[in-house]
């Protein structure tokens, strides 16, 4: 029986960089992953195949560069599926010879398989015709999770969809009711109404994307109007059922009967509120680790389970369940199982949602600082003010700084339109080193950049605050 100073279970961004770490303190490291391909929900049904069909889709239908050419601007007309999804696989195929080029490069021993606790050091792997056993001094649980999939919803794969199935589309639906107004709702219901679908977006909250600052949040849900999709807030969908449409021909359609009393009826139904772990099939009983009813487990600062060896890490241990965290939790739990010390995590991470627009924030929002009683003052440049924003053609871009009154300390950054998510990091970096929104003002930035809004929405936010 083959022994490692580290077991790894699951190739998502969480073991991969923890695998990764440990192969660089010398160990001997193993990494088995039960899916036939590498990469986890990153590659394979999340982060790079979403972003991928949202490139795919700003590029094909012409709409990144409408601002400049015109609303009739087109590339391709009559886009299919086929087109939208080779440019994914594309980028998948490229990831997974990444991954597997860093696992032989850094020795890192790649086992195929469902792993399984049999002892609190053995670890059996299932594949369809033999079992192997290995043994492990510490293990690390990167094995994420999958769409929650409520019994109430007849999932069926060809029109009532989860975000893993959406992905099999054969051809676009001219409709669709999005449910669940959270990051994966609002990212498909935008590609999607770029590529011309008619879409209602139901949400249980007054609005979506619960966690933004609600200028910014507002912001969002005019533009998504403005591209067509139904908002339907505040409302709860109560049953969704598969109905045949006599319109001239029969053909399927899906409801969607709100609590609300009213029926929205669409081609195609995506329903993504929520995240199921998968920790049920671990043989965590056998080792003594409980989760929690929705199958994640609870760590301590160090990533520890309950049994001080057995380390877990990305979106097995709940929020913020991000590919970015999660491997930087991989990496941390690493160093600390084998006794490198790393600086303490500090909380200040981004948040990027690649909509359209795209939106990204890092810090605290007006309503949190208003609610801790922080005096701030925000300081706002729009793109359109911006050489940059001029030269893309985006008229809806802003970014938005919140300084505290006292000491002009940055406090959060939040951002909406094209590059928000690259743009969030300088603010992020100037944050997390404790800087103040003079640092903009002092300092000369490329021109012309998007990056030049930070300036002008630091001249904006001191100047007012010169008034108070
Ligand atoms: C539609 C969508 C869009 C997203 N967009 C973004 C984004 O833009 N930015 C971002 O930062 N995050 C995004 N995310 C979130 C991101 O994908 C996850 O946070 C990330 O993949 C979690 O990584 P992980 O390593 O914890 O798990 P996963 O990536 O889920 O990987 C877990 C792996 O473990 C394997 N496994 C499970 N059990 C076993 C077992 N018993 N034996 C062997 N192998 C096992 C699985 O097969 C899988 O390969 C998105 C997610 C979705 C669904």
């Amino acid at each position: 029986m083959k022994h490692f100073d580290c077991v790894i279970i699951g190739t998502g961004p969480a073991g991969q960089k923890a695998a990764i770490q440990a192969a660089k303190l010398g160990k001997s490291v193993a990494i088995i992953e039960k899916n036939n391909v590498l990469g986890g929900a990153q590659i394979n049904t999340g982060t790079i195949p979403s972003k991928a069909l949202r490139e795919a889709a700003l590029h094909l239908t012409g709409a990144s560069k409408r601002g400049l050419f015109g609303e009739s601007y087109r590339v391709k007309k009559n886009i299919t599926i086929a087109d939208l999804i080779s440019v994914s696989q594309r980028v998948i195929r490229h990831e997974w010879e990444v991954i597997r080029d860093q696992f032989e490069r850094n020795r890192v021993e790649l086992i195929w398989g469902e792993g399984h606790f049999e002892g609190p050091n053995l670890v059996q792997i299932s594949r369809a015709d033999e079992t192997e056993m290995i043994t492990g001094d510490k293990f690390l649980l990167g094995v994420g999770t999958r769409p929650a999939t409520p019994s109430h919803v007849p999932f069926n794969d060809y029109n009532i969809l989860s975000s893993d199935s959406l992905l099999n589309l054969e051809s676009l639906p001219r409709t669709m009711i999005v449910v669940g107004g959270g990051v994966i709702g609002v990212e498909y219901a935008c590609i999607m109404a770029t590529l011309g679908v008619r879409v209602t977006l139901v949400e249980g909250r007054q609005q979506v994307l619960g966690f933004l600052d609600q200028e910014i949040a507002e912001a969002f849900q005019y533009f998504m109007r403005q591209s067509g999709i139904t908002l339907r807030l505040g409302e709860k969908v109560d049953k969704i059922s598969e109905v045949e449409d006599h319109n001239g021909t029969v053909h399927k359609l899906v409801q969607a009967q709100l609590e609300s009393g009213k029926t929205l009826k669409a081609e195609t139904l995506l329903y993504c509120v929520g995240r199921q772990g998968v920790c049920g099939q671990l043989g965590l009983d056998n080792v003594g680790i409980e989760y929690d009813d929705r199958e994640r487990l609870h760590v301590n600062e160090n990533y520890q389970t309950n049994v001080g060896h057995i380390y877990a890490a990305g979106d097995v241990i709940g929020f913020p369940a991000l590919a970015s965290t999660s491997m930087e939790q991989g990496r941390r739990a690493i160093c600390h199982a084998f006794g490198l010390e790393t600086s303490k995590f500090n909380n200040v991470f981004p948040f990027g949602i690649y909509a359209v627009p795209e939106i990204s924030m890092v810090g605290q929002t007006e309503e949190q600082l208003t609610e801790e009683g922080v005096p701030y003052e925000a300081g706002v440049a729009s793109y359109k003010e911006i050489a940059r924003g001029q030269i893309l053609g985006d008229e809806l871009g802003m970014l938005k700084l919140l300084i505290h009154q006292d000491n002009k300390k940055l406090l959060g950054v939040h951002a909406i339109g094209t590059g928000a998510t690259e743009l969030i990091h300088i603010g992020q970096a100037v944050m997390a080193l404790g800087g103040t929104a003079e640092f903009f003002v002092d300092n000369v930035f490329n021109f012309p950049t998007l990056a030049e809004c930070y300036k002008v929405a630091a001249y904006n936010g001191l100047n007012k605050l010169a008034h108070v």
